[in-house]
């Protein structure tokens, strides 16, 4: 018989057993990282080095440069220690499948993984499953366990969690902000977190570059299905004459979803002859069953995906599938 592993999640004194027993951790964050898989994996990798494990952080892509300033970030890198014990833990962060670790993760049996998330969808990859979909963060999932393992928050791990809460909320906008994380964030300022930095760090801190690509994308954008649907795009041509990276982009979505009247917001980004696609909503049109009838994931209102082709066949696509899902 085939076990039926969907929608188990493992309960928190399964996964501390299971921190215990090992004695060596390898923290993995998602591809173009964000401070939340990056905050969420900091904060454990932290609590457990303080119990006298041996941790690393395998994160392909770089650090961006807004989240430098997190507590250990430095030592995150794409190079795997070549004397790992056979039965070092990979505890994977803020990600529904492990593709989006990306390419240069080696190959891991399944019998070494932990997978801690809360996005819908989740594929329950991992020997445990900490998937828990009402969390604002993977960060607050982390929370859980420090709180279960006794671990004194400390500045460091304060600074680590706010960060992942003000990532996934927007800086305390998004509906994900319910009393309860009000609650912990004010309770991570008392232990340290210094709310102002990390606000400068995630929200503030514009690149001139980026506010260009900015307006550049804006006037680019076509409002249609009756103020419904907003959609842009940016190209490696927009980036040259913006003097302007990937990392430039990130905010853009953001803006197209807050015109009033939008239900849902589309963002192409056509680089490298690929288009990463950010898809926003206000709410009614659940984008992360859109971006899943693409092979994409993420959460109802915030979900993304990779299309192959041209930008008007992923227009088409996108469209359609948004139409499916109500739009
Ligand atoms: P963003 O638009 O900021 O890149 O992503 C929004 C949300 O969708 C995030 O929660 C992210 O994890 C998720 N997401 C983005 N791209 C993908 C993807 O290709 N696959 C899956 N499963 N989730 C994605
Ligand atoms: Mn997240």
């Amino acid at each position: 018989m085939i076990e039926q592993r969907v929608n188990v999640t493992s309960t928190t004194p399964e996964v501390i057993a299971e921190l215990k027993r090992r004695s060596t951790f390898v923290m993995v964050s998602h591809v173009r990282p964000d401070g939340d898989t990056l905050g969420a994996g900091l904060a454990l990798g932290i609590a457990l080095s303080r119990f006298g494990k041996r941790v690393h952080y395998f994160q392909q892509d770089a650090v961006p440069r807004n989240l430098r300033f997190l507590p250990g970030a430095e030592a995150v890198s794409r190079e795997i220690p070549d004397d790992l014990p056979s039965d070092a833990l990979w505890c994977f962060f803020d990600m529904s499948d492990t593709a989006r670790a990306g390419e240069f993760l080696p190959p891991i049996a399944r019998e070494n993984t932990l997978n801690v998330d809360h996005h819908l969808g989740n594929s329950r990859f991992g020997k445990l499953n900490y998937v828990i979909e009402t969390e604002c963060s993977t960060g607050t999932c982390v929370m859980r366990l420090l709180r279960a393992m006794n671990v004194p928050i400390d500045r460091d791990l304060a600074t680590c969690v706010l960060t992942t809460i003000m990532t996934d909320t927007g800086g305390f906008i998004h509906s994900n902000t319910t009393p309860e994380v009000l609650v912990l964030s004010s309770e991570l300022m008392m232990a340290g977190a210094d709310k102002e930095e990390i606000t400068e760090e995630i929200f503030g801190n514009k690149r001139y570059a980026a506010v260009k690509l900015l307006g550049r994308a804006l006037s680019e954008s076509q409002l249609i299905r009756d103020g419904r649907y907003c959609w842009s795009f940016v190209d490696d041509a927009m980036l040259r004459e913006c003097n302007a990276d990937e990392e430039d982009t990130e905010e853009i979505i953001g803006h197209l979803r807050t015109i009033d009247g939008v239900e849902a917001a589309a963002l192409f980004k056509v680089f490298d002859g690929e288009i990463r696609v950010s898809l926003r909503s206000n709410g009614r049109v659940n984008v992360q069953a859109a971006a899943a009838r693409l092979g994409g994931g993420g959460h109802f209102r915030a979900a993304g995906l990779t299309y192959v082709g041209s930008l008007d066949d992923a227009r088409d696509a996108v469209e359609r599938a948004l139409a499916a899902e109500g739009l």
